[in-house]
């Protein structure tokens, strides 16, 4: 898979997908990242990327032209039906769709080329949008910019790349993976500070000990996420 980042902040990204699971994925050939600066495709001499709000208001908005210059750069055009398919051109934005582990996975599963688009600012120029095929929001809050939201939807995708996790475990038993949280785990020592793992899982018992997991899944969704539980009818 590749992805592309455009920011107004590339250096927001200085070793960010360095460490981990990222790195790795990307010294395998898993995934392609690349970071491209929006002012490297603004025209005028200044390098002028945003302006004020047609209609009056508070803040700056990007402005259309470096992004769509930007866009038809990479992929060609900034025609969404010319698309290659398996191309997701990706706003940023808490107006867009809540980021949850089954649209990250479609797309992990589905695309090939993605395009993530980081705002800034009071948003971007809405005819950008003819161009984007996916708003996607990381949840209800406002961030300065789209940079972490990048951040969090790339890991979110790549750790889903087959062959990404290696032998750190699957992802199959993640949170919401099962449409629940995921069960606790512990390691070694097996009493610390008083506090000591589970018998259950020093037993051997492996259906026993699949029996408690699941439960406590349950319990823990149910204490936290109900509303996980009401989506799966339970
Ligand atoms: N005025 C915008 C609104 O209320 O919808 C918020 C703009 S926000 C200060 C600047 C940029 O941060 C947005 O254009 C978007 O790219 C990014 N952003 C902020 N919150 C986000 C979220 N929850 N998910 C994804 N991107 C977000």
């Amino acid at each position: 898979m590749k992805i592309d980042i455009l920011t107004i902040f590339p250096e927001f990204f200085d070793g960010v997908f360095d460490v981990g699971i990222i790195r790795r994925a990307k010294l395998a050939g898993i995934v392609e990242i690349d970071v491209h600066d929006i002012r490297e495709f603004a025209r005028d001499k200044h390098r002028k990327v945003d302006d004020r709000p047609f209609g009056g208001g508070e803040g700056m908005v990007l402005k259309p032209e470096p992004l769509f210059r930007a866009i038809e750069n990479l992929l060609g055009t900034s025609d969404r039906s010319e698309y290659e398919e398996g191309t997701h051109v990706v706003m940023l934005t808490p107006r867009g769709k809540p980021l949850v582990q089954t649209n990250a996975a479609a797309i992990a599963d589905k695309a090939k080329r993605v395009l993530l688009i980081c705002g800034r600012y009071e948003g971007v120029d809405e005819r950008v949008m003819s161009a984007v095929t996916d708003e996607i929001s990381i949840g209800d809050y406002v961030l300065s910019g789209g940079e972490p939201a990048a951040v969090v939807l790339a890991d979110a995708v790549t750790r889903l790349l087959p062959g990404a996790l290696g032998n750190e475990g699957s992802a199959e038993n993640d949170s919401f993976s099962r449409g629940i949280l995921d069960y606790p785990n512990y390691t070694q020592p097996r009493e610390y500070r008083g506090m000591e793992v589970p018998e259950v899982l020093l037993s051997g018992n492996h259906e026993e000990i699949e029996k408690w997991r699941h439960e406590k899944a349950l319990e823990k969704t149910r204490g936290v996420r109900e509303d996980l539980l009401k989506e799966k009818g339970e």
